[in-house]
């Protein structure tokens, strides 16, 4: 059967085109995110050739959580095979707000660092919102200080969360132009749901706001030309929530057990029954999951770049 076009049913006035149902194109975030981290080496390599400037990332970890450890080593890991230098500070799961903050402050004024990112979750004692809160705005690579929070929502520059740059690089792979669409973010939270929908709605869209009190959630999912699951929940995402023809990116990663004994990850979207309705789909693991460390890894350039008063090559 012949394919139709990834892009046709989402676009105003060409609803409900031939009726066909077309296999969804996959969106291939590996292959995205190695072009992302591929120009940031390059960029990196001319910042210092021509600067003698070497970009920083200092992560600082607290406790012992094994995801967590294994987050950073792979943050660490692409900031040295993009050129970038590292700084790996370590805090004991008893440590305090107050030590936090202390270690903070001491990479707020190290000027080798360019970015400070605080590895979440932390452990119970510490309030996350007071510790981001401490970090210098212009050294927030992950883009949750409410400095940056502000930025984003009032449109102005400033230091964009990784996870949805990446979902908005994916969703314009597929549409350049997302101006008009109807689009809809499952999950409200603040490292993903909530700066997601401020990007779509910079990019024009409609957009809507869905969480865990939302009363009729799929009838509402299934207006969406781009539908964003950001929720957690494994496979929630099924059929009935999908329009045909929507481009559908798939945040959630959920760790499991399959059927063969094994570890995989899930997504919130039920991929096989999601793919013969929607025109474009992420896939889990390889979706949205690699764009995140490549989004890193460019807000740490771009800030190396701003606070230094040099363009950034890699200028969104
Ligand atoms: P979170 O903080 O737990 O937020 C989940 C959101 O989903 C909340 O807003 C919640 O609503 C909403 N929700 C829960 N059940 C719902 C339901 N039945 N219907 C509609 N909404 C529902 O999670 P998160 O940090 O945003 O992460 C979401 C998922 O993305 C997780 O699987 C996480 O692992 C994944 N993630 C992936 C990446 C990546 O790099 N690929 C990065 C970050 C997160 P309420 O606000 O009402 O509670």
């Amino acid at each position: 059967m012949a394919r139709r076009t990834v892009y046709k049913g989402w676009r105003p006035g060409e609803e409900g085109s031939e009726g066909v149902v077309p296999e969804a194109a996959i969106i291939d975030g590996r292959t995205i995110a190695a072009e992302l981290r591929k120009r940031v080496a390059d960029a990196a390599a001319g910042l210092r050739a021509v600067h003698g400037l070497i970009p920083g990332l200092a992560t600082i970890l607290v406790g012992d959580d094994p995801a967590s450890h294994s987050y950073v080593r792979a943050k660490h890991a692409a900031c040295v095979a993009a050129g970038l230098a590292t700084f790996d500070r370590r805090l004991p799961a008893t440590a305090s707000a107050t030590d936090l903050i202390a270690e903070i402050a001491r990479l707020n004024a190290d000027q080798r660092v360019d970015g400070i990112l605080v590895q979440l979750p932390l452990p119970a004692q510490i309030d996350a919102h007071r510790v981001i809160a401490e970090i210098d705005p212009d050294k927030d690579v992950d883009g949750f200080h409410p400095v940056n929070v502000g930025r984003l929502w009032s449109g102005l520059p400033g230091m964009v969360p990784c996870t949805p740059q990446g979902c908005m690089m994916l969703l314009r792979s597929v549409r350049r132009d997302l101006a008009g669409a109807e689009a809809v973010v499952v999950g409200r939270s603040s490292i993903v749901g909530r700066p997601l929908a401020a990007l779509l709605l910079a990019a024009d869209c409609t957009v809507t706001l869905a969480h865990s009190k939302t009363r009729h959630a799929a009838e509402i999912a299934r207006r969406a030309d781009i539908l964003i699951a950001a929720v957690g929940r494994p496979r929630l995402i099924g059929a009935e929530w999908i329009k045909s023809g929507a481009i559908v990116v798939d945040v959630g990663i959920t760790p499991m057990i399959g059927a063969d004994g094994r570890r995989q990850m899930v997504g919130d979207v039920d991929f096989a029954a999601a793919r013969s309705i929607a025109a474009a789909i992420t896939p889990v693991p390889g979706g949205v999951g690699p764009m995140t460390i490549a989004c890193l890894l460019r807000n740490t350039l771009g800030a190396a770049c701003r606070r230094r008063g040099i363009a950034d090559p890699l200028a969104l």
